[in-house]
């Protein structure tokens, strides 16, 4: 299984380098962020507790996410791989990922990050705030806290994938195809 931990703060292109790669390489893509818009838009229970933290630009808890994401791989057990986008964003929730992984007889293979530079992701957030409907996206205080929130428990986790030799950072800076033919020749020299 090819798995990909895409890694980055908001805004610095995940989910468009996460369409591209879940095509070219036949995988399966796992956002948390989309899988809890989703749950709010059916109005479930879970999706109307996330909202007031996803609104705030909170990060929602462990638990909520961990479960989504291994409820999302019981059900694709056959997968040629998955790419995890927003998710793992804390140390507890990447410890988890790899015992879920190891019990389904397989791992990360490598952590993708992406890295542009605050005001570049303030920028495109605002922009996309627009038209993509998300109020996280529309204030500049909450895409703060995003930010914040991505420092201070997210960023840690490249310490965690270093350590398993697993970290690959590519500048998240250009254009879409320019980005996305750095992450495929790291994949495909892996
Ligand atoms: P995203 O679409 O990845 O930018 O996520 C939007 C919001 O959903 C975040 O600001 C969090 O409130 C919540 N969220 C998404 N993924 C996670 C996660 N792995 N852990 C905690 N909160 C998350």
């Amino acid at each position: 299984m090819l798995n990909l931990v895409l890694f980055g703060p908001p805004g610095a292109g995940k989910g468009t380098q996460s369409s591209l790669l879940m095509q070219k390489y036949n995988l399966i893509h796992l956002s948390t962020g989309d899988i809890l818009r989703s749950e709010i838009a059916a109005g479930t229970k879970l999706g109307l507790e996330a909202k007031t933290l996803m609104d705030r630009g909170d990060l929602v808890p462990d638990e909520v996410v961990i479960g989504m994401i291994s409820s999302k791989l019981d059900n694709n057990l056959t997968a040629n791989g998955f790419i995890f986008d927003g998710f793992p964003r804390t140390t507890a929730q990447a410890t988890a990922l790899d015992i879920l992984l190891k019990e389904k007889g397989t791992s990360i293979s490598s952590m993708l990050s992406l890295k542009v530079a605050d005001d570049e992701l303030i920028r495109r957030l605002l922009e996309r705030g627009k038209n993509s409907g998300r109020a996280d996206d529309k204030n500049e205080g909450i895409i703060a806290n995003r930010i914040n929130e991505y420092n201070n428990k997210t960023a840690p986790l490249k310490e965690f994938y270093s350590s398993q030799n697993k970290l690959y950072e590519i500048e998240g800076l250009g254009s879409v195809e320019d980005i996305a033919q750095k992450l495929n020749s790291v994949i495909d020299n892996l």
